[in-house]
């Protein structure tokens, strides 16, 4: 494994960053921000080492990652001291989505990778090919470039990682400026797990480390902003190299006049503050039915009135940690204030709290409508605006009124109601009466439409986009000649014209 995480950083050619706890504002490491020739250099040394680990197989492979799996629970409160020293999320929100979600996945891929990336024998009806044999093979491209963001240090950037490293490629990661300590721990982990020098490496820095990453890698998997995304799309175009996007969201939460109001109320404080708001697939907007409007917002507002707010200190201390970037917290602002200045009222919360340290406060707002940024543009806070909408269609109509579309959410008793109108959300994933969740289940895929992304993770789709397709077509019996082959004959013309009626022209005409 590289030690570039522990060199200092003008040996990395490079400039320092400072990383700071946002619940303190103490800067707690700094670390070399790697320039573009830095970057080309680790590339060139994970191309030096992918191919042995390409050869050494799945089932060996899968052992480096079944013991990283266990390094993971053995160092868990390690783990979770790191992430939450750089986030300034709670105990929990490290433990639940990042701690469980890393060591479920070490073990999914390694279990799963040799069936999803199996040669796959293949028929064909086509009768010049009978006979022969057919397969689709998948092989890893060599080296990936996962470029992370900082909201989940551990999961949005091994969640891509493992999965291309069980692939059999060789990975760079490029971790958030803000958050780049739990990536390198991670490092220590592989290392500790058996993984071979060079096969993981950590490039800490910037968005221009970033960018001139995508210059030299075979695929780009990229986790942020749309923002961003596109313009990691314009640099990828250059080089031709493909990418997978996971962008933002901005996921509408649908509550049916007949929904299980508690449960909603308690899902909706949950799924919108947990881990600070500050969750792709957190719940952004809420559009209630006109009857059961006023209860849902007394609960929601009850339940957000009660949660404890400040510096995490360890298991059950808090329930909403800090802003974990800067400028997170002025996005949040504007959109309240924003609301605010067009009628919006404040049930609670509405400001940002005192420091020291990044915080604001679980905030609910009503009298909300599709003229506020704080319901079209991603927030990204602990902020939950909710619109009284007259019945469902207007709540679809409005819902489906986003470039976003990455998850949604449908509360109703009427299970085959919520079913059908789930499958009217423009979203690569909706839940019904629940949220969130499924990202837990490594089996089904998770990707955004429209502007929240290209591609998906989890399921098969997951790790074949880290392989290129080859098919091998082998011919075992055969004369020295085809019938098609030159020269051309009158003859052979005309049986093949007969063939095309024969097997194709029985359709009855229009
Ligand atoms: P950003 O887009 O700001 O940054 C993401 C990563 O890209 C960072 O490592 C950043 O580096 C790097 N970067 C910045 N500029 C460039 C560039 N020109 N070329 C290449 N890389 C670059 O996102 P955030 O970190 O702010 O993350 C929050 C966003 O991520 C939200 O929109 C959220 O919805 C989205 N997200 C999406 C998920 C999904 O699965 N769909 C999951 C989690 C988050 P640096 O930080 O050092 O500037």
């Amino acid at each position: 494994m590289a030690s570039v995480e522990q060199a200092p950083a003008a040996a990395q050619g490079g400039t320092g960053i400072p990383v700071e706890n946002p619940a303190t504002g103490e800067t707690i490491a700094t670390l070399p921000t790697l320039s573009a020739s830095a970057v080309k250099a680790l590339v060139a040394r994970a191309r030096a080492a992918q191919p042995a680990w390409e050869a050494i197989g799945f089932e060996e492979r899968g052992r480096v990652l079944r013991r990283a799996q266990k390094w993971v629970t053995d160092n868990s409160e390690r783990i979770i001291a790191t992430i939450v020293s750089e986030t300034g999320k709670t105990y929990e929100d490290a433990q639940l989505a990042e701690i469980m979600y890393a060591a479920a996945a070490f073990g999914f891929w390694a279990k799963e990778a040799p069936h999803f990336l199996a040669d796959e024998p293949m028929k064909s009806a086509n009768p010049l090919v009978k006979g022969k044999k057919l397969v689709v093979r998948y092989r890893p491209v060599g080296v990936v470039g996962v470029i992370g963001p900082w909201n989940f240090p551990l999961t949005n950037s091994f969640g891509d990682c493992i999965p291309a490293l069980a692939a059999g490629n060789a990975v760079i990661l490029k971790p958030s400026e803000v958050t780049p300590l739990t990536s390198l721990l991670m490092a220590e982990g592989l290392r500790a797990a058996g993984l071979p020098d060079d096969v993981f490496q950590v490039a800490t820095g910037d968005g221009a480390t970033g960018s001139a990453l995508i210059d030299h890698v075979d695929f780009v998997m990229f986790t942020g902003s749309t923002k961003t995304g596109k313009k990691v799309m314009e640099r990828a175009a250059k080089t031709l190299t493909p990418v997978g996007l996971e962008l933002g969201g901005k996921d509408p939460m649908i509550v049916l006049a007949d929904a299980d109001l508690d449960r909603a109320a308690n899902a909706a404080a949950y799924y919108s503050m947990n881990n600070g708001g500050q969750v792709c697939i957190s719940i952004e907007r809420v559009y209630v039915e006109a009857p059961a409007y006023d209860e849902f917002v007394r609960k929601v507002t009850d339940r957000v009135k009660s949660l404890r707010q400040g510096r995490p200190s360890g298991p059950g201390s808090i329930d909403v940690g800090a802003v974990t970037f800067p400028p997170q917290l002025d996005i949040i602002e504007a959109h309240v204030a924003d609301a605010v200045a067009k009628g919006a009222r404040v049930l609670t919360g509405g400001r940002a709290a005192p420091g020291p340290g990044m915080f604001y406060e679980p905030t609910v707002l009503v009298d909300v409508d599709h003229t506020m940024s704080c319901m079209t543009e991603e927030t990204f806070g602990p902020t939950l605006p909710i619109m009284k909408v007259a019945d469902a269609d207007e709540a679809l109509r409005l819902a489906n009124d986003s470039p976003y579309g990455l998850q949604a959410s449908v509360w109703t008793k009427d299970l085959r109601r919520g079913e059908q109108l789930a499958r009217r959300v423009e979203a690569g994933a909706v839940c019904v009466n629940d949220a969130q969740v499924n990202y837990t289940a490594l089996e089904l895929p998770m990707g955004g439409w429209k502007s929240s992304g290209l591609g998906t993770r989890h399921g098969a789709g997951g790790i074949r986009k880290y392989t290129q397709q080859q098919t091998l077509l082998v011919t075992r019996f055969a004369g020295k000649r085809d019938p098609h082959m030159f020269p051309y004959s009158k003859r052979v013309t005309k049986l093949i014209g007969g063939l095309t009626r024969l097997l194709y022209g029985r359709g009855k005409r229009a």
